[in-house]
């Protein structure tokens, strides 16, 4: 259970305010000069020791990530990308960081410039975000008047550019080539890696791209010490999280909590349990859409981090957790899923473009069983042909729902198809 003295977002609520005087008060900024001349190596090294994995999905160790931008370049700019595209269903933290502390993101920027090397960076917010976009210009404008972005940060010598860049609603550019493609004036098509951003990215030059959340974290790990936020949740699973959670539970909300956070606990003490208490559960989607679902039992006990979920062939993803009580037709649920990922997908590849929009049609008629039981395996095969073989990875999100529905409510598919089938064997007999 995380206490307050270790919450990072003392104001994800939006109780004190977005602005800078607010965000000052919260101990935002805080020795940022000190924090700057730490130098690249140092924040590089101390983020390592934290253990810090990217928030938006794949869990990739930050500091690591860092590192791979290089160290010697030739004088031209070098960028920082921030990842607010969020448009995974059921995902909805970042959005609560940049309404309510835009700062941290700010100063996050600033010091994963000094950890990388980068003259300037681009926040690029989803479209539908307006709101959120209006915080961050508001607080852009106001590091800009308080010296803390541009020329000579601080008088340390530090020059750096954040630009706010809306996008304009498309999934797919929250695939970080993706991002940087529409970034650059294209249609939001994902690259083929290698070569990798660090190498060749945002108009060729080097580039990573970070999650919100994971480059608002930054700061407070700076100050208070790696060790720290290494000592919170468990070994390889760091620190803490901002879960969103939706669905049948009494209330939903977004709450900063230690990693590795039993799911039940989770639910119990912030949501208000389940509709109907925790038996009336049926199945959890742990970590966004692109994840497969969990029945109850492995809920039960299952922890809310990237190991403990990746054992159990899930995954924290996001760490959106959508709730689906008895009254739920799973089968229907991972059908709208299906719909919403060949309708996302960008078309490059035969086996995304192709096999979403099979998976979808196979899915509709599975919901009204309307489908040979043999055709469940046959679906699985199709999953398994999509899985690992496009550019970008919404291949693999539109395969892992279906894959994980047949894994754990195959029995509830197949009475489904008899049932239909004896309905119409019931006509025929009439
Ligand atoms: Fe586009 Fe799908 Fe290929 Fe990704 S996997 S590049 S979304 S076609």
């Amino acid at each position: 259970m995380l206490h307050d003295k270790d919450r990072i977002f003392t104001d994800i609520y939006g109780e004190k305010g977005p602005g800078l005087e607010q965000a000052k008060a919260r101990g935002d900024y805080d020795g940022l000069k000190d924090l700057i001349l730490l130098g690249r190596a140092e924040i590089v090294d101390r983020v390592k020791k934290s253990g810090l994995r990217g928030r938006g999905g794949a869990g990739f160790p930050t500091g690591l990530k860092w590192s791979f931008m290089p160290k010697e370049t030739d004088g031209g700019p070098v960028y920082l990308v921030v990842n607010a595209d969020e448009s995974e269903p059921g995902t909805c933290k970042d959005r609560e960081i940049m309404r309510h502390e835009p700062h941290k993101l700010v100063e996050g920027c600033i010091l994963a410039a000094v950890g990388m090397g980068c003259t300037a960076g681009y926040i690029y917010i989803r479209g539908e975000y307006v709101r959120e976009a209006e915080a961050l210009e508001r607080a852009l404008a106001e590091a800009y008047d308080a010296g803390l972005l541009g020329r000579d940060i601080l008088g340390t010598g530090l020059d750096f550019e954040l630009y706010l860049h809306r996008g304009a609603g498309a999934y797919i550019c929250g695939e970080e080539t993706g991002l940087i493609e529409s970034l650059e004036g294209k249609k939001g098509q994902p690259r083929l890696k290698p070569p990798f951003p660090a190498m060749v990215g945002l108009y060729g030059r080097p580039t990573t791209v970070n999650n919100v959340e994971t480059i608002a974290v930054v700061p407070t790990i700076l100050r208070r010490g790696a060790e720290w936020f290494a000592g919170l949740g468990r070994e390889n699973n760091t620190g803490t999280k901002l879960f969103c959670i939706s669905g049948h539970v009494n209330h939903p909300c977004t709450v900063e909590e230690e990693m590795s956070i039993p799911l039940r606990e989770l639910i119990d003490k912030h949501c208000g349990g389940v509709r109907g208490g925790w038996d009336n559960l049926k199945a959890v989607i742990p970590g966004g859409s692109s994840v497969p679902l969990l029945p109850k039992d492995i809920c039960d006990t299952i922890r809310m981090d990237f190991d403990d979920l990746r054992n159990v062939q899930s995954g924290l993803g996001t760490a959106a957790v959508i709730v689906m009580d008895q009254s739920t037709d799973v089968i229907k649920a991972i059908a709208r899923l299906s719909k919403f990922y060949m309708h996302e997908s960008c078309g490059q590849c035969t086996p995304c473009r192709e096999g979403t929009g099979w998976l979808w049609r196979v899915m509709t008629r599975l919901v009204e069983g309307r489908a040979r039981v043999e055709e469940i395996d046959m679906l699985y095969d199709v999953t398994k042909e999509i899985e690992g073989h496009t550019i970008c990875a919404l291949g693999d999100a539109a395969a892992w729902p279906v894959q994980g529905l047949i894994r754990h409510f195959r029995p509830e598919i197949e009475a489904r198809i008899r049932a239909a089938a004896g309905k119409t064997d019931q006509m025929a007999a009439s």
